[in-house]
């Protein structure tokens, strides 16, 4: 068999942009997921959902077989069968190749089934197809991916009839009973993946799956019947000019847009592999290398209509007119969103690399705060698999907070933390009461960064006034939430607590630009440019007092110097984080893939070491220093959002 077969990862990728097949799998081209395979797997839960579907399944015969060709030889074989159930079956068509998730074949006709850990909700009518009869676009990978399959498994049985299934975790259902999650162990040898299925699924488990498999032949047709590719090719076509190009190593011309952004065969100057990111647009824009590394459309924040605006010619920054920016006249204090990207653009432009500090605006909200400050932050993680009975698919769980305190006066304690650590608990309900427990002492502000911990406290709230079970505390705990957040935009009823969490994230946004930023708002980035500016934060900070307790006490470090530095540089504070998976070896850019613009992502680094805890087998030890780590993380977060008040505080000589 040709090695340059095109199989349906490959082909997954080259759906979202062609180029990326030429690039993919060189060796001299820099892959920034290339490492994350693993990590991506346990973010999405998909070990444990792909096991839980065989279990569902008890017939069915798995190929083990990593070899292409034994794998197909095995399949073959079994497919001679009237009645099977194959898991991981393999299928070749010329230079196409593909393992399906799970066939199962009766006489003439094949279900070929794609698990998915992802949900969708059985009573919605149509979850893939809009109005206008197209295919969602957060389903298209998926149904694409199907299709694709189907095509490979047609042409190597014509013979068949083959109906189309996605399976996925129906969020109208609910898990049967407790404990179901940790029946699937996750153990990592070398480069595979282990799941240890600790006992067999129950009667009860088997007969209320959670997965469902549900019928997509009808937008697998309209894939091959209607859907057009590059303008010209209809779904088979296109399958062969991709596989075509793929085989001889042609290099399909770049359309460079949006998708971009996101392209992970970016390099950096530090990075002596080639950057296919940099390739592209020096292709299609004719500009030279250096011209690459000068501030680019796609570093500007926010900016909408960047497809529009790359196929108009437009790719730096400096092109962008004033009027491509929507700048709307602002109700609040502060910078509006276009005025922002505008402020971004000039200073990108003029070399400009001083912050911009809105210092009325700044103070008239610092004025309004109430001493002392709280600073919290939450991790949370969405089981695919739920610990408990009565809970859905993806319930969402809150299992560690972190709090600092700034007094008026200046001081700074690490006054509190919560993390759960036991197997299989839901800790929302602990979670709930241990910050109440903290924040109920006093009346003053308290801080998060970003949306995230608003919209748990919405969910935490839902669930506890929905709740079945004999709250004895149910009404303070409600009282609580209500007092301390706001309503979500789609929740039905609305409030907004007298003592409402401030955004300190909106306050970045409205009063504070720093081109060290790079134009993004993550606390990732605005924290180390905070530490390069403040010479107060600096001088405090470089000295080895925190964690000291006549100084600044923490709960998980002693005699921290958070600020040090080298070749004159301030060294960026999450770099002198233990680490959170000592036994991946994945790059910093890896990591960094991990988070989102504004908040750690649904797949972020500590809601993956979180998972570990619960669903992989590791020692006592290793089990101990990943839980210093979870805590250190978390406590770094709420530190970070201190230090930025710090700054203003010192700024403004508010003593
Ligand atoms: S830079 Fe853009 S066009 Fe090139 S491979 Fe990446 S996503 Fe595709």
């Amino acid at each position: 068999m040709n090695p340059r077969f095109l199989t349906k990862s490959k082909f997954i990728l080259a759906m979202e942009c062609p180029t990326k097949l030429y690039y993919f799998g060189k060796e001299d081209y820099s892959n920034l997921k290339s490492d994350d395979s693993f990590l991506e797997g346990l973010a999405e839960n998909g070990y444990q959902v792909a096991e839980l579907a065989r279990c569902y399944h008890p017939d069915g015969f798995l190929i083990e077989a990593a070899n292409n060709n034994k794998a197909i030889a095995k399949t073959n074989e079994l497919l001679q069968r009237d009645n099977v159930i194959i898991f991981e079956a393999a299928f070749t068509y010329q230079n196409l190749f593909v393992r399906a998730d799970i066939v199962i074949k009766n006489s003439t006709s094949i279900k070929l089934i794609e698990v998915k850990s992802k949900s969708y909700d059985s009573f919605e009518e149509s979850p893939f197809m809009t109005k206008k009869g197209g295919i969602y676009s957060e389903w298209q990978p998926y149904i694409y991916d199907v299709a694709f399959q189907k095509y490979v498994v047609m042409k190597a049985f014509p013979e068949m009839n083959i109906a189309c299934y996605l399976m996925l975790a129906d969020k109208s259902t609910t898990c049967p009973s407790d404990g179901l999650n940790q029946k699937f162990r996750i153990v990592k040898e070398k480069d595979r993946v282990k799941i240890i299925t600790n006992s067999k699924l129950t009667t009860d488990e088997l007969d209320n799956p959670i997965l469902k498999k549900v019928n997509v032949d009808a937008e697998v047709n309209h894939v091959f019947e209607k859907e057009k590719f590059l303008k010209t090719y209809s779904f088979p076509d296109y399958i062969h000019y991709l596989s075509d190009h793929y085989l001889d190593d042609i290099k399909i011309k770049p359309v460079p847009g949006t998708v971009c952004k996101k392209c992970e065969f970016k390099s950096d100057p530090a990075n002596t592999l080639k950057s296919g990111f940099e390739e592209c647009w020096q292709e299609i824009f004719s500009f030279d290398k250096e011209a690459c590394a000068s501030p680019m459309i796609l570093d500007i924040w926010n900016l909408k209509g960047l497809n529009s605006l790359i196929r108009s010619g437009l790719c730096k920054a400096n092109q962008i007119q004033k009027s491509s920016i929507n700048i709307k006249e602002n109700m609040t204090p502060g910078l509006s969103p276009g005025a922002r990207q505008w402020m971004q653009i000039e200073k990108m432009t003029n070399n400009d690399t001083s912050e911009y500090i809105d210092k009325d605006g700044l103070k008239y909200a610092i004025e309004k705060w109430q001493y002392p400050l709280h600073f919290i932050d939450f991790e949370t993680v969405k089981p695919a698999i739920p610990f408990h009975k009565g809970e859905h698919p993806y319930h969402d769980i809150a299992f560690q907070f972190s709090h600092h305190i700034l007094y008026a006066d200046g001081r700074v304690a690490h006054i509190g933390q919560y993390l759960n650590t036991q197997i299989g608990k839901n800790p929302n309900l602990d979670f709930i009461r241990a910050l109440k427990q903290q924040l109920d002492k006093d009346q003053g502000t308290i801080f998060r960064y970003a949306t995230h911990e608003n919209t748990y406290l919405n969910k935490i709230y839902q669930q506890v006034l929905s709740s079945q079970e004999d709250i004895l505390d149910k009404d303070e705990l409600i009282n609580f939430i209500k007092s301390i957040s706001e309503s979500t935009k789609d929740s039905k009823e609305k409030w907004e607590g007298a003592r409402k969490m401030v955004d300190l994230r909106e306050l970045v946004l409205r009063f504070y630009y720093d081109p060290l930023t790079f134009g993004s708002n993550s606390i990732k980035y605005v924290f180390p440019a905070v530490l390069t500016r403040s010479k107060f934060l600096q001088e405090k900070y470089s000295q080895p007092i925190y964690g000291v307790k006549a100084e600044i006490p923490s709960l998980n470090f002693t005699n921290m110097q958070w600020v040090r530095k080298e070749n004159e540089n301030v060294v960026d504070p999450y770099t002198l984080l233990p680490k959170l998976f000592q036994d991946i070896d994945i790059s910093e850019k890896g990591l960094d893939l991990l988070f989102g613009d504004d908040k750690i992502k649904g797949g972020g680094t500590a809601s993956i070491a979180y998972s570990r805890l619960q669903f992989c087998e590791m020692s006592e030890d290793e089990r101990k220093e990943l839980i210093t780590a979870l805590l250190k993380y978390c406590e770094l977060d709420t530190l970070a959002m201190v230090m930025i008040v710090e700054f203003w505080r010192d700024y403004l000589q508010f003593k």
